[in-house]
């Protein structure tokens, strides 16, 4: 569950969640609704995009000892981050921090993940114990991740995010899917976010394909046309539908499992 992001602000939906204080709060309601992983990015007071570490360990520690959800760094380079910057993240104790192992077009910018900081990135969460989820935003990225594996900067099993659907990256689409997975080694794990309306959409065909699912308004601010979403109705919706469709939804504990996270790095709890 990815509640707050970089881009969205309260002018475009109420309930997103930009505190440290909004955040933890926010995080405790989703994981009561079925949420195992909090993907954390925080803002600034003016709800800009932040970098400081002090912010992501006020997330963690507002949710030590009241709440069993995986925490997830983002190491997301918007917010004018550096390597350095990006790198600082992951002294916040956590289990798992994202990677994305390759540049894309957003729609106004470019997001840049040169090879050498990729490598930096993967390096760094190795020597903590860090679990990356790969974020996947075109096919190409796979290789990318593959290679970091292959250079002992990553371990198997590997975890994959495909982010589908973002203007100027790959399309949401099943054919894209099935073609994405298709390229991941087989103990792997995956799950899709999908941006804008094919979260929904997206986040279903990979229920019925075996994967897991990334919501929030990180992706997508809305429930449906015209009605704004808040992060637990979004989480609500996704794990009554699981249910329906005859997969239980894994509680943090079961995630652990699914994701071989080892015992010990729960060092923020
Ligand atoms: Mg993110």
């Amino acid at each position: 569950m990815a509640p707050t992001g970089s881009v969205p602000r309260k002018k475009h939906n109420e309930y997103l969640p930009v505190t440290p204080t909004e955040i933890a709060e926010c995080a405790l309601r989703c994981e009561d609704a079925g949420a195992s992983i909090l993907h954390v990015h925080v803002r600034d007071e003016l709800e800009n995009p932040s970098d400081d570490p002090a912010l992501f360990m006020e997330v963690v520690e507002k949710l030590k000892g009241k709440s069993e959800l995986i925490i997830q760094i983002s190491t997301g380079g918007r917010a004018n981050a550096t390597l350095d910057s990006r790198k600082a993240r992951l002294e916040v104790p956590c289990e798992m921090a994202s990677l994305t192992t390759g540049s894309v077009n957003f729609p106004n910018s470019v997001y840049s993940n040169p090879p050498d900081l990729v490598r930096s990135l993967a390096g760094e969460m190795k020597s903590r114990g860090i679990k990356p989820e790969m974020e996947i935003f075109d096919v190409s990225m796979i290789g990318a991740a593959l290679s970091l594996r292959d250079e002992g900067l990553a371990d198997d099993p590997l975890h994959f995010d495909f982010v589908m659907g973002l203007k100027g990256a790959q399309p949401a689409t099943i054919e894209h899917l099935v073609y994405l997975r298709s390229l991941i080694p087989q103990d792997s794990t995956w799950t899709v976010a999908g941006i804008g309306r094919a979260q929904l959409v997206m986040g279903v065909h990979a229920i019925l394909m075996g994967g897991h699912v990334r919501v929030g308004l990180e992706d997508n601010l809305y429930l449906r046309k015209g009605v704004l979403a808040s992060n637990e109705m979004l989480v609500e919706r996704i794990a009554r539908i699981s249910r329906e469709l005859g997969r239980d939804v894994a509680r943090p504990a079961e995630a652990r499992e699914i994701l071989h996270l080892s015992v010990g790095h729960r060092i923020g709890y």
